[in-house]
């Protein structure tokens, strides 16, 4: 096992309360799973108020531009933004993430392997159902946009929660998991993906 890459490296997916309703717990893990990435913890679970405010505990940098999307949006559609703070407004936006998270049994699990937080994304698909492309879990079973989300006044429905960096990852994964709970195992599988020497497949 001497790739350069970190085949430690875990990242956190929640199945959002809209994709366990709509039936897609095993299309995603199925999905991750056939990747060759690990899965190295599981458990469902009805979030919290609390729980979700800390999983939803907003970095500024993120405040900053999901605020400022949101209000050029209001705008490019000739509506006036609740606020012109985009601090404000993605104060916002967190409340409508942390109502829609704790309105339903989720999934939360931890994914293993090289680059997991990019595979992990990539097979997700980018945040807005609207323009998440076909192939991707946003991309093939949602339908949902800012627009229709902002104007309802809801957090837009994209099925999936997944750590964006390894900071990310690491803070999360403690919020749903204890080390306890994470395990640590071998696939058989990870010889195929990892392994320098594939001795022994022929004898
Ligand atoms: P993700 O990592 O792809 O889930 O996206 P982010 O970390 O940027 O945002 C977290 C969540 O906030 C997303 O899953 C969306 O539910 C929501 N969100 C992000 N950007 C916007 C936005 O511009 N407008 C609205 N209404 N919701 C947003
Ligand atoms: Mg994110």
């Amino acid at each position: 096992m001497q790739n350069y890459d970190d085949k430690q490296e875990k990242t956190l997916v929640l199945v959002k309360p809209d994709g366990v309703q709509r039936g897609l717990i095993g299309e995603a893990i199925r999905r991750y799973e056939q990747s060759g990435l690990k899965l190295v913890a599981i458990k469902m679970a009805i979030p919290s108020k609390d729980k979700a405010l800390t999983h939803y505990s907003v970095d500024p940098e993120w405040a900053f531009k999901t605020g400022t999307k949101s209000i050029e949006a209001w705008k490019a559609k000739g509506l006036t933004p609740p606020t012109e703070d985009p601090i404000e407004l993605a104060e916002g936006v967190r409340q409508q993430l942390v109502t829609f998270l704790s309105s339903g049994p989720v999934v939360a699990m931890v994914w293993q392997g090289m680059n997991a937080i990019g595979v992990i994304r990539k097979i997700t698909g980018g945040t807005e159902p609207l323009t998440s492309v076909p192939g991707t879990i946003r991309g093939d079973y949602t339908i949902d946009s800012y627009r229709a989300a902002d104007t309802d006044h809801r957090a837009v429905r994209n099925i999936i929660h997944a750590s964006g960096s390894v900071e990310e990852a690491n803070k999360e994964i403690a919020i749903w998991f204890t080390p306890e709970e994470v395990l640590n195992y071998r696939l058989v599988s990870e010889a195929i993906i990892y392994d320098t020497n594939l001795d022994g497949i022929l004898d």
